[in-house]
């Protein structure tokens, strides 16, 4: 088994003129949009890292399982590994409650300082929604925003006021999700090259995503 250097952030990167690209998310599994979509921005935004930070309990409701956060984390690890930009970090693993961005950047503050320049890097749907999102004025006050395009998702909505504080970075459109790809899987679909190879061995040895599993089932079998 080909050995995976884990690339956790350090603590110790006090560097004023440091930008940093955040790439939240639940990454059920870690797909090649978010990688692509990461890699851009790096580009794009000349940033000298992209740290991607899966989270420990989506705020955004989904209706369906989330996967054991030990799979995700090591998913991202196994994806990202082959890029000297991409780094993983537990912050939001280690913190307990819901992963609300405020504290995640206020805590990459802390470790960068206040000086560095942080994008959070998002798809359009994601940052549809901001106005649902936890004390976002002052999160808009402490980051940039960077959204990519995303098939589906209607750019003319985002909001004039956000101007200030957001990019739209135009990506090649990859209609590729982490729902469609847990729908494959159970489906018995190819999902090879909208996952690395990694990541596929990986789901496959884990035997993840068989099955849909549904929550009333859980709760009939436990009471
Ligand atoms: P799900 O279908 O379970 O919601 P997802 O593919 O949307 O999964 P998330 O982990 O929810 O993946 O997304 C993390 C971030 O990556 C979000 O900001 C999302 O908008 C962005 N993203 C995911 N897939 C793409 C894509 N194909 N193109 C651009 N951005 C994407
Ligand atoms: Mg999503």
């Amino acid at each position: 088994m080909k050995m995976i250097y884990r690339k956790n952030t350090k603590d110790n990167q006090k560097n004023s003129d440091i930008q940093i690209g955040i790439m939240g998310g639940v990454f059920d599994p870690i797909h090649i949009g978010h990688l692509f979509t990461a890699e851009e921005a790096r580009v794009k935004f000349h940033l000298d890292k992209v740290i991607f930070v899966p989270c420990l309990n989506p705020t955004h409701k989904r209706n369906d399982h989330v996967t054991a956060v030990k799979h995700r984390l090591e998913m991202s690890y196994l994806a990202t590994d082959s890029n000297s930009f991409f780094e993983v970090s537990k912050i939001e693993i280690n913190r307990s409650g819901p992963s609300y961005t405020i504290d995640t950047i206020k805590e990459f503050r802390n470790i960068y300082g206040w000086d560095a320049k942080f994008f959070f890097i998002t798809g359009v749907d994601a940052f549809l929604e901001i106005e649902t999102w936890y004390k976002k004025d002052e999160l808009l006050n402490i980051c940039q925003f960077v959204a990519a395009t995303r098939p589906g998702y209607d750019l003319n909505k985002l909001h004039q006021k956000f101007k200030k504080v957001l990019q739209i970075m135009e990506i090649p459109l990859l209609a590729i999700s982490s729902t469609d790809i847990r729908y494959r899987i159970r489906n018995n679909l190819s999902i090879k090259y909208i996952v690395l190879e990694e990541v596929r061995d990986y789901i496959y040895q884990h035997q993840l995503y068989l099955r849909k599993k549904v929550i009333s089932n859980i709760r009939k079998q436990s009471g």
